[in-house]
């Protein structure tokens, strides 16, 4: 949608935001996620296509999208030498592979992608040749800041479940909510949900007034995800026996928290971008 030619961005983007087609990023590969400059998918000009091979791997809606936005090498090595294609499902030399299996998001299917000798037409090319580094790390931005928005409200989630479970479950003679204990828990659930979500407005606010708060998203996103693991561990953990079984919502919001530290760039690659900005 950012970076498309008209033609491309009329074409493509209105189907998949009316939800009758998906679209689909593929930046990382088997070869590794973390270090994206490094990505190996080759991208040869042949007349008016491009010869793509190469592999993706644990891409979200790898099995279902219609269209995907694929990261590759079209110049030499390093940041200088990506590029980004837009490949359809049905083009030549393209396929995927099957679902895998994942800890959490059952919702979200995941999957590998192959291309060998993939021929896609040149005007597919989203951006200019060899700029994809700038409009992948750009787009990173609105991705972290969801991810952000995904983790505090996860931990919602499993806040407002957990109140009502200990309101009504007993233990000696009272209900748990009850017990000192149970209510400091449930006091820090709230207060570091609050805060992740204060500071993430704050984010969204400044991209919205046309900043570029690099360093403040990378910090919302690992606030959030911090406050998202903690929160769902306790709530599973005020369910007692019921918080480990598949029937209990705070037992999915356990699993599918872990993604978050991972996705969209991981814990560890946020504070060296965080490092940068302050200069370490
Ligand atoms: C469910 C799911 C959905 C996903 N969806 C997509 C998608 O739609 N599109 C897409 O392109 N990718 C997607 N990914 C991939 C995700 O972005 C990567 O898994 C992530 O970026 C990490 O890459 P990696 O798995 O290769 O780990 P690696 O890069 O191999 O990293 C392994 C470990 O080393 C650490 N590490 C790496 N470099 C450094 C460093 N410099 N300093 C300190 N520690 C470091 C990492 O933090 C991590 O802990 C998805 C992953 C999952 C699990």
């Amino acid at each position: 949608a950012k970076w498309a030619k008209q033609e491309i961005r009329e074409q493509i983007v209105p189907p998949v935001l009316r939800g009758e087609k998906i679209a689909a990023l593929a930046v990382t590969e088997p070869g590794g996620g973390s270090d994206v400059a490094n990505l190996k998918t080759r991208a040869v000009k042949d007349g008016d296509h491009y010869i793509v091979n190469g592999s993706k791997t644990f891409i979200t809606s790898g099995t279902r999208a219609d269209h995907y936005t694929v990261a590759v090498r079209t110049g030499g090595e390093g940041h200088a030498g990506i590029s980004l294609l837009l490949i359809d499902r049905d083009m030549p030399g393209f396929s995927t592979g099957k679902k895998l299996k994942k800890m959490g998001w059952w919702a979200s299917d995941t999957a590998e992608l192959f291309f060998e000798d993939c021929r896609v037409p040149a005007d597919r090319l989203i951006g200019a040749e060899n700029a994809g580094f700038i409009a992948i790390m750009s787009n990173f931005l609105a991705e972290r800041l969801s991810l952000s928005i995904m983790a505090y409200m996860t931990a919602q989630l499993a806040y407002e479940a957990a109140m009502d479970y200990t309101k009504q479950r007993q233990a000696f003679g009272r209900n748990i909510a009850g017990f000192q204990v149970t209510r400091h828990k449930l006091v820090d659930m709230a207060t570091q949900i609050d805060i992740a979500r204060e500071y993430t407005y704050r984010c969204a606010a400044l991209m919205q007034a046309g900043k570029n708060p690099i360093k403040q998203v990378a910090m919302a996103k690992n606030f959030s995800v911090d406050v998202c693991e903690k929160v769902t561990r306790e709530a599973v953990q005020l369910f007692g026996g019921m918080g480990y079984m598949r029937e209990s919502v705070v037992e999915r919001l356990y699993r599918d928290a872990k993604i978050l530290s991972i996705g969209g760039g991981t814990t560890e690659i946020m504070k060296e971008l965080i490092a940068k900005q302050i200069r370490l």
